[in-house]
């Protein structure tokens, strides 16, 4: 029987250390003795087990790896240096000159930029509106090589019928990639209904602390094969030091989730409720801690509330313990021209909150009380972020 998220989650990848170590140790080292003088040993891809150089592969990332293609229920992931080396290693290994990939107009500000660059390397890119991903079999002419989406969108969160867009690609001989990060393997298990490739960004929920950088892709062995390779030609996988941070993280992945979903459903109820509500309770086992709204009022007013904020802190990035607060045109979209965001739903006014596992209600207190100050006089001069319980 496939056991549960939370025991996956502290015991999946670990205590098979040949020092019977139960946490994984740290093997903070780059390269190996040649296990033998056969030259084959160490040609192509060594067989499982065997370390040659931590570019290829090592004993700490190997067994984090192990960990998140159990919760994500695929046959292998990778680690990676961030999320965006996961996104581009995936992009350059699965297609080639030729191919086009059709992508969701509403993903990471990264990856448009990254998809962005494709055309370079004559693959050519398709971005498909809400609507158009909803009539997807319209769009998948011969040349569709790939289908990427992401459910929920950053920082909009959008989603898309996952399951129903896999069975139509894959009818059409066409990837699907789903970057899972705002939902992770608590969330959401994409590869259970069909979709290829599952892409993390790990610097958010999975490591929770934001303390680390990095990405990971996930997906059955037959997908898997090539991005292993496409990784050592490119270089980025995660650092060994990085990676048991990582692991350290995940292992408490589930009762954060529990808590992120449990704040953010509160906040959120306080603030307003969600248009697609419906299709999350199809799709999600909770709906995570992530919200966007827009301030009234426009740019200043948007820049008044977050001036007021206290405990919900300042800064880009999301999915960590502590409450952060975001406007996407300054950070993840910022690659968007006014216009380009006007059409996804992002303003100049628009706010992302990452709600933390703080008690809930001391953010709905510091967003009340942020709102509150709203009505009295501008103070143009206070900085922008003054946390209360920093010194
Ligand atoms: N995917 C999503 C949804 C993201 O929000 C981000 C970063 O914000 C990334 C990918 C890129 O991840 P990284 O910053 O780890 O490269």
């Amino acid at each position: 029987m496939r056991k549960g998220k939370s025991t996956l989650a502290v015991r999946a990848g670990e205590m098979k250390d040949p020092t019977r170590s139960v946490t994984t140790p740290i093997y903070q080292t780059f390269t190996y003795l040649y296990p033998t003088d056969d030259p084959r040993t160490w040609q192509g891809e060594a067989p499982s087990g065997i370390y040659l150089y931590t570019r290829h592969e090592n004993p700490t990332v190997a067994a984090v790896e192990d960990k998140l293609a159990a919760l994500e229920g695929g046959d292998r992931a990778l680690l990676f240096s961030s999320g965006m080396a996961a996104i581009s290693t995936v992009l350059l290994t699965k297609l080639r000159e030729g191919d086009t990939v059709l992508a969701m107009a509403d993903v990471y500000g990264g990856s448009i930029a990254m998809l962005g660059q494709l055309p370079r390397y004559g693959i050519k890119v398709r971005a498909l509106s809400l609507e158009q991903m909803a009539s997807l079999p319209e769009h998948l002419d011969d040349g569709v090589r790939m289908v990427w989406m992401e459910s929920p969108t950053n920082p909009t969160l959008k989603l898309v019928d996952f399951p129903l867009i896999a069975a139509q690609a894959r009818e059409r001989g066409a990837l699907t990639v789903m970057d899972s990060t705002f939902a992770t393997p608590c969330n959401q298990r994409p590869l259970g209904h069909g979709v290829d490739l599952v892409v993390h960004s790990c610097s958010k929920y999975l490591n929770g602390h934001s303390d680390l950088i990095g990405g990971a892709v996930i997906g059955a062995r037959s997908v898997m094969e090539g991005i292993k390779s496409g990784r050592r030609r490119m270089g980025g996988v995660m650092d060994p030091h990085a990676t048991f941070l990582l692991q350290r993280g995940m292992k408490t992945l589930s009762i954060r989730m529990e808590r992120h979903n449990a704040n953010g459903l509160e906040v959120a109820r306080h603030l307003e409720s969600h248009p697609q509500h419906e299709l999350a309770t199809k799709l999600m086992d909770g709906y995570g801690g992530m919200l966007a709204f827009d301030i009234n009022g426009g740019l200043d007013e948007a820049k008044r509330f977050l001036r007021s904020l206290r405990l919900v802190a300042l800064a880009p990035s999301l999915g960590g313990v502590e409450s952060l607060a975001s406007m996407p045109i300054m950070t993840s979209h910022a690659v968007l021209t006014e216009t380009e965001g006007a059409a996804l739903g992002i303003t100049e006014a628009t706010v992302r909150l990452s709600v933390g596992i703080e008690g809930v209600e001391d953010i709905i207190a510091d967003l009340d009380s942020a709102l509150d100050a709203m009505k009295e006089k501008p103070d143009a001069h206070s900085p922008f972020f003054r946390g209360e319980l920093a010194s």
